[in-house]
């Protein structure tokens, strides 16, 4: 019977690796290291592939996750300082999310008509300047044939977003649909699918060159924070808050994932007890707390973090130079994902200003919340 295992190949390894060091001819003994280490690789690979001890599936979160970490590691620094600015409001933050999410269960919401709210989404984006409202008022006038809300989700719940946008260039148009929810979040929805809309007919390749990038949520979330913040209704502050707060919780999960890529690589790559006891251990993370930081993704959340974060950054900067915050916007918009990086750097290289933003809409969000519970009583 022909049978050989790891252990085998290892110690020919070995061998090879000490002939290496005495090899005095150096394309012999580059020769020799090239083939331990690729060697090596492949084990390493195999073994992972082969380790009885993980299931398939969290093996393959893993090995995902640690490639998206390396690979990714610049956008991860970025999230870590989101992570980090936040973190000081802490204690006000956590007393926050209970208030709001009472005060939230207590609003009472007015349904809004899909002709109400476009009508609301058109005075918002004629306030911000002619160039940005010619390309809405494009999605408005053909608002019958590409914009439609939907109450029976069912695409959009298992995906659980609330509404996308679609930008087909040969025809010129943004198909757009959106969840038709009771209040303010419907208005936010449209004002976000349409931001889209925009940033599409400014730059038409960027949908089709632009997949999962790190820009891709900025035009979006700009237009509706400004929206948010500008609307007098009195949930719009509760509506800022939650986007926050999906931000923060997300921004946890993934600076969780270094440690958790650490700990896997340390433990021989496998997934056993010995590797949630010495996250434990140094880290201080449950399991269930593994998991949950396992299910978030630099590619599908990182995108809303980074966004955020730099429209925190741009609506600081709208509110002393208008005309500079939309050419910085334009910028973005109009860049490429491989600059991507250094786009955002270039923008974010102090975060001067992001402060005060989050600040005001924990403050807002507060205040908002006091009235709806005093109201009650
Ligand atoms: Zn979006």
């Amino acid at each position: 019977m022909y049978s050989w295992t790891h252990k085998d190949i290892y110690k020919h390894l070995d061998t090879l690796e000490q002939l290496a060091r005495i090899e005095t001819d150096i394309s012999k003994k580059c020769y020799y290291l090239e083939t331990v280490n690729s060697i090596r690789q492949i084990l390493k690979r195999d073994e992972i592939m082969c380790n009885e001890d993980i299931t398939q599936d969290m093996t393959s979160i893993l090995m995902s996750i640690s490639s998206d970490y390396y690979y990714n590691q610049r956008y991860y620094e970025i999230i870590k300082d989101f992570y980090d600015i936040v973190s000081v409001y802490n204690e006000q933050y956590n007393k926050l999310i209970k208030k709001v999410g009472t005060a939230d269960s207590k609003i009472e919401r007015k349904h809004y008509s899909n002709e109400e709210t476009l009508t609301i989404a058109r005075d918002f984006y004629r306030s911000i300047n002619s160039e940005i409202y010619s390309y809405f008022e494009k999605m408005y006038n053909e608002r019958y044939d590409t914009i439609k809300f939907k109450e029976e989700y069912d695409e959009l719940e298992r995906f659980s977003i609330s509404g996308f946008c679609i930008f087909i260039d040969i025809i010129d148009k943004n198909y757009i649909l959106v969840k038709d929810e009771p209040g303010i979040y419907k208005l936010k929805n449209i004002i976000h699918e349409c931001g889209h809309g925009i940033a599409n007919y400014i730059y038409p390749k960027a949908s089709v060159l632009r997949k999962n990038d790190f820009l891709s949520e900025i035009p979006s979330l700009f237009f509706e924070t400004l929206f948010l913040l500008e609307s007098k209704s009195l949930e719009a502050p509760l509506a800022n808050f939650t986007r926050m707060d999906y931000c923060y919780d997300s921004a946890i999960e993934l600076s969780r994932h270094e440690k958790i890529v650490n700990a896997w690589e340390n433990n021989m790559y496998k997934v056993n007890n010995k590797f949630y006891k010495n996250i434990n251990k140094k880290y201080n993370l449950e399991p269930f707390e593994v998991d949950n930081s396992l299910s978030t993704s630099i590619d599908d959340d990182g995108a809303y973090i980074i966004g955020q974060f730099v429209v925190y950054k741009l609506i600081n900067i709208y509110r002393n130079d208008k005309n500079l915050s939309l050419e910085l916007l334009k910028k973005i918009i109009m860049s490429q994902e491989k600059d991507a990086y250094e786009v955002i750097g270039s923008i974010i290289s102090n975060y001067d200003g992001v402060d005060t933003e989050i600040s005001q809409i924990l403050r807002l969000a507060d205040e908002c919340s006091n009235k709806i519970l005093i109201k009650e009583y």
